[in-house]
């Protein structure tokens, strides 16, 4: 294949576009670095877009600004209005979020990059990554016109796959770590269907696509919904038996526009349990299967009389797979389930964040008020002009599965992208750079609440 060499000057080259990505963008763009995202999928946002009308939790706080960088991804998509977007649910576990339709999600991307004057390149993966003396040198992307090699004086890992960091040599985990969780925090799982296997056998979450079903009237659906749990897992046990391609659960919110809902789910239940987000034959399964179920709860709805459901077809699937988790990189601290528990601070706090414990069964633990979140972990060890954000940070299978939402991965991709700024401006590695200045410029220059 050919190499081509790319001679224009970068700053800050981010890997990934989705929520973490978008956040460390914006960050190192307003402390004045030229930046650019590069997006392996053709379309921008990550887990934002990929489940129509799924909350993008946690973009405020208790109703107010979490940040001016979150603050600014929700004005854009305010600004398109009614069909854009509307709050999300105002629960312990959502919370503070936004139900957005995808297109407009990504024409809010479009608007915000512009505004913060970031080029986004889609259709370009990074697939290699040149290291010199512990450094990137540059990093490899595979387009259409060949391979293009891109220089940047840093570079920020947001790919949740941990692409990149992988590619310079940084050291990882996949999958779960020997962490034992108080059943008692756990919270009711009896609307999941086969909960035992997946929980107790699986080595990643599950790999989900998302989708939208039209044609359903809001109310009758969701009141029937909201007493009828355990006759709709019933029901689908029935349709399981018979070969119906049934999901482990379903979540749903309703649209933006009338008659539609979107379905987020807990993946086909056949799904092998050592499904892998880093397996191509695993990602083609979860894709085939995904749209079978999407095609068959329609079918579910309809035929069993569902209240609301008597027109219900499918509209739509999620322009890319939903992936929860794969590469963990190690960082110089990585954050543990206990460090969520003992509400652990730490001199080096960068971020926070909220929600529940969410590996597929959600988990309450202390975490109201926000855990703190180390500057540490976005600090791969083996590499020196890299920071990793986003899923792919250095954390615990569960350390990471607190508060995974994506407002929360806003943020660690804002501290990120603080942190690149800054070194930037004074000619420094991430690993030396002054704690205290970085805290401070998070909560003067993007109001974090620390
Ligand atoms: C199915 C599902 C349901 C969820 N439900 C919710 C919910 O209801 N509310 C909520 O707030 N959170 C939810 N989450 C969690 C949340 O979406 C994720 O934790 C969050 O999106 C992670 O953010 P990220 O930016 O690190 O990664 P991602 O959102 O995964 O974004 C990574 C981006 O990097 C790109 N990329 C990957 N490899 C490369 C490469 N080599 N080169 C360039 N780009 C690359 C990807 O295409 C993607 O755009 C859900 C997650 C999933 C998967």
């Amino acid at each position: 294949m050919r190499h081509i060499t790319n001679n224009e000057h970068w700053d800050c080259i981010v890997a990934g576009s989705g929520p973490a990505g978008l956040g460390a963008a914006v960050a190192c763009a307003r402390l004045g670095a030229k930046v650019m995202i590069l997006e392996a999928a053709g379309q921008p946002g990550g887990t934002i877009c990929a489940v129509p009308f799924m909350p993008v939790n946690r973009l405020r706080i208790h109703g107010k600004l979490r940040s001016e960088v979150h603050e600014a991804f929700v004005q854009s998509l305010l600004s398109f209005g009614k069909a854009a977007c509307y709050p999300g649910p105002e629960d312990s576990v959502n919370g503070d979020g936004f139900c957005p339709q995808p297109e407009y999600a990504e024409l809010a991307i479009y608007q915000l990059l512009e505004q913060e004057g970031i080029e986004l390149k889609l259709f370009s993966p990074v697939v290699d990554a040149v290291t010199e003396n512990g450094a990137i040198r540059e990093i490899i992307v595979r387009e259409k016109q060949g391979m293009i090699h891109y220089r940047a004086k840093l570079f920020i890992d947001a790919t949740g796959d941990g692409d990149l960091a992988a590619a310079a040599g940084c050291g990882f985990w996949e999958g779960k770590s020997e962490e034992t969780v108080d059943p008692s925090i756990a919270m009711n799982a009896d609307f999941m269907l086969r909960t035992q296997d997946i929980q107790e056998k699986s080595i990643h979450m599950p790999i989900t696509l998302g989708f939208s079903l039209i044609g359903i009237e809001e109310g009758p659906f969701f009141t029937w919904m909201g007493k009828n749990t355990s006759s709709f897992k019933k029901i689908l046990g029935k349709e399981d038996e018979k070969g119906r391609y049934i999901a482990a659960w379903y979540a749903f919110n309703h649209g933006t526009a009338p008659g539609v809902m979107g379905v987020n789910n807990g993946a086909w239940i056949h799904q092998k349990l050592t499904s892998s987000g880093l397996n191509s034959s695993d990602l083609t399964d979860a894709r085939r299967n995904g749209v079978r179920v999407a095609a068959d709860l329609a079918a579910i709805l309809r035929e069993n009389g569902i209240p609301g459901c008597e027109c219900c077809a499918l509209d739509r699937v999620g322009g890319i797979l939903g992936v929860r988790d794969t590469r963990r990189i190690e960082g110089e601290y990585t954050l543990t389930f206990e460090n969520t528990q003992e509400s652990a601070e730490f001199k080096d706090t960068v971020a926070r964040k909220y929600g529940a414990i969410d590996a597929n069964q959600l988990f309450m633990g202390k975490m109201d008020s926000g855990f703190a979140y180390p500057y540490r972990s976005l600090l791969p060890v083996a590499v020196d002009n890299l920071l990793v954000t986003g899923r792919c940070a250095s954390a615990t299978f569960l350390g990471h599965s607190a508060g995974k939402s994506m407002g929360n991965m806003m943020e660690l991709g804002c501290a990120a992208g603080t942190a690149a700024g800054l070194c930037l401006k004074e000619s420094v590695l991430p690993r030396n750079l002054d704690i205290d200045k970085l805290r401070n410029t998070l909560k003067e220059q993007f109001q974090v609440k620390l």
